[in-house]
């Protein structure tokens, strides 16, 4: 019996069997990895960081703003990657060179495609097929007045929704609760910032998970925010899972 099955034994044992199958961690590939069933198979969802995410899905790889600390070399090539908006813990060339590969494709919002060099844009509102997936842009960007400078709406920052199979995931990148946010419908997965100042409190978080009610809920870009405070607040929303990890 290898470490993940018995994982997973151990998750039922505790009566977790509704909950994520937590995979053994035996190198960085296999760190904070859940995997979530779809009707086109399974989904490897894996929080790296701060911000990036990786998700595999039909053999291929897929990143999210791959940047910050980790063992990069080690890390699967990225078939597709994606990139929220143009700070450097969104977008780190240095960090999209270790992973990418001949034929990588890169999708980002304009002003990031500009800024880099290369990728390719999708706007707010847009709908794309990328490999095995769907990707529409949300848009991303701070509604408190005086946070306004960090991600002011104008510049068209992205989060985005990623369909595999019949699960919709949504990545806020960096954000408030905005409208675009709280209308969302039929979310699976929601990866939402709390930090200061640059995006919301964990009380914004858990505001806005209330209004569009993800099934999982982790808050992520966490810099010196809780995570356990999102949990704590969503105490009585059943029918929101919110997985709390270190990523800062
Ligand atoms: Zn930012
Ligand atoms: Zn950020």
């Amino acid at each position: 019996m290898n470490a993940c099955v018995l994982g997973l034994v151990a998750a039922v044992a505790l009566g977790l069997a509704s909950q994520a199958v937590w995979a053994a961690e035996s190198s960085p590939s296999d760190k904070n990895v859940a995997v979530e069933k779809t009707s086109q198979g399974d989904l490897t969802v894996q929080p790296i960081n701060h911000s990036a995410i990786r998700f595999a899905f039909k053999g291929k790889q897929y990143y999210l703003d791959p940047a910050g600390e980790a063992d990069w070399d080690k890390m699967p090539k990225a078939d597709a990657i994606l990139l929220t908006h143009e700070h450097g813990d969104h977008l780190n060339p240095r960090v999209i060179d270790q992973i990418r590969k001949e034929g990588t494709l890169v999708y980002a919002n304009a002003s990031s495609v500009k800024k880099a060099g290369f990728g390719q844009a999708i706007g707010v509102g847009e709908r794309q097929a990328i490999l095995d997936i769907t990707v529409e842009a949300v848009a991303a960007y701070n509604t408190s007045a005086e946070r306004l400078k960090f991600h002011p709406k104008d510049r068209k920052d992205n989060g985005y929704v990623l369909t595999f199979g019949d699960k919709r995931v949504y990545v806020a990148g960096d954000t408030e609760g905005t409208p675009e946010m709280r209308a969302l419908k039929d979310i699976a997965i929601a990866f939402l910032p709390i930090n200061l100042p640059y995006t919301m409190p964990p009380q914004g978080a858990a505001d806005a998970a209330r209004a569009f009610k993800p099934k999982v809920l982790y808050p992520y870009h966490q810099g010196k925010s809780d995570p356990a405070e999102v949990k704590k607040l969503l105490a009585g929303e059943k029918a929101i899972e919110v997985r709390v990890l270190p990523l800062p």
